[in-house]
């Protein structure tokens, strides 16, 4: 019997070393590799954080980049207790300043810059010189930069000639496979470098901000006793724009599923939401977040209290909209984007008190589903479009109505719709505040 019991527990014994790989596979993928700054980047399947910087990180900043990946985790849950679709990750990149190497950037995102990576990245793009429809190449140049998400650019047949796309063969081939060679040999030559010196290769923003064409949030400081704390709010901001662009992205895969639309092509159709866009940004903040105002104030700087994007601050829109008359040559801080729905985040502020946070936050993400959808099923077949030069396939919808009022009442309009789930008690309290902010 004991050879059995032998057989057994060492069967066991190699069972759970079998499992114990198995459980430290997705561990090694994702422990690609330390930055040069000795940080580790945090890396899930929904986001990635690093910090990086030519000095060493002390030791109150990595403590801080763990507090920023804990909150973005708590949005991660609430977009997926809301239903909001998170396909595609998003990448939060904190510099101190523009003298790391480059080798930063790609194991920030788990990725080794070895001979074997450079070999996969080198057959990627050679599949697009092999497609010739415009939107089918742009949704594989689309699949690159979530791959390479800190890549600038990527040789391609589109970014030879922006109107026409041609299969490209034989000897033409040749010619454009050179290009692809030097392409990536300048990635290998150059990837111990600092990104200041290969800036026209890598994708970085000096300011706080998202680029939905690679879902890079690049959050600069500007020096070290900037305390990170304080632009939580900003960046959680901007996943904000990242999850308004999920939601295009479903609308338009539900609405217009006979063509795809990459990132790029999706930014240019949303434009005329971009003020929406910015409102359900802000948004994202103050609901997973503590504060009432989105400041993008720096301390230094001063713009008008408009700027400030308060939810808490009482603004009707009669009010708003008489202020922005009085208000001469700064009528436009009124009348842009990030803060044109002023009475309208007070009127959400409202709900989020006389209703509750949770209620508040279906009837906004109920009002973003049928704005969006009914942009892209009603609205892009009423205004003019006019075909985007720069990027084939993109149009843009001039006359879209953006003046105060259009585009609060716009905003009325969606959440009345979304507000039919609300009880009879409930219907009353937000009527009042229908009443209140929009009423004359
Ligand atoms: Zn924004």
């Amino acid at each position: 019997m004991a050879p059995i019991v032998f057989i057994k527990g060492t069967f066991r014994l190699l069972m759970f070393f079998v499992c114990l790989v198995f459980l430290m596979l997705p561990l090694a993928v994702l422990k690609a590799g330390g930055l040069s700054n000795l940080s580790e980047p945090y890396l899930n399947d929904k986001f990635t954080v690093a910090f990086l910087s030519k000095d060493l990180a002390d030791h109150k900043t990595l403590r801080q980049v763990d507090k920023l990946a804990d909150e973005l985790n708590k949005v991660v849950a609430s977009a997926r207790r809301l239903g909001i679709p998170w396909e595609q990750m998003v990448h939060v990149r904190i510099w101190e300043d523009s003298s790391f190497p480059v080798s930063d950037l790609w194991r920030s995102c788990g990725l080794e810059p070895d001979e074997t990576q450079f070999a996969i990245m080198k057959k990627q793009i050679e599949e697009l010189y092999a497609i010739s429809v415009v939107s089918e190449l742009q949704m594989l140049e689309q699949k690159l930069k979530e791959r390479y998400p800190f890549l600038l650019y990527f040789p391609s047949p589109s970014c030879l000639s922006s109107t026409e796309v041609q299969l490209y063969e034989g000897d033409k081939f040749k010619e454009e496979q050179e290009f692809i060679n030097s392409f990536i040999e300048t990635l290998k030559e150059t990837i111990n470098k600092p990104l200041r010196d290969v800036q026209n290769h890598y994708f970085f923003t000096s300011e706080s901000s998202y680029s939905s064409a690679n879902c890079n949030i690049w959050v600069g400081r500007e020096s070290r006793d900037y305390n990170l704390h304080r632009d939580y709010d900003v960046i959680i901001h901007e996943v904000g724009h990242h999850l308004f662009s999920q939601l295009s992205s479903e609308a338009v895969k539900k609405n217009l599923p006979e063509r795809p639309f990459a990132n790029t092509t999706l930014h240019y159709l949303f434009k005329p939401l971009l003020a929406f866009n910015e409102f359900f940004a802000d948004y994202t903040a103050v609901a997973n977040g503590r504060n009432m105002t989105i400041s993008v104030l720096s301390p230094d700087f001063s713009l008008p209290e408009e700027f400030k994007r308060s939810f808490s601050r009482k603004r009707t829109l009669s009010q708003f909209m008489s202020d922005a008359d009085d208000a001469g040559f700064q009528k436009y801080f009124f009348e842009e984007c990030h803060n044109i729905l002023n009475p309208t985040r007070y009127f959400i502020w409202r709900l989020r008190l006389d209703l509750d946070g949770e209620t508040a936050d279906k009837l906004v993400l109920s009002a973003a589903r049928n704005w969006i959808s009914n942009f892209v099923k009603v609205d892009i077949n009423e205004y003019e479009r006019v075909e985007d030069q720069y990027n084939p396939g993109s149009f843009l919808l001039i006359d879209y109505p953006s003046d105060i009022a259009s585009i609060n009442l716009r905003f009325l309009k969606e959440i009345q719709t979304a507000a039919s789930f609300l009880d009879t008690e409930q219907k009353v309290i937000f009527n009042r505040a229908v009443e209140e902010v929009y009423g004359q």
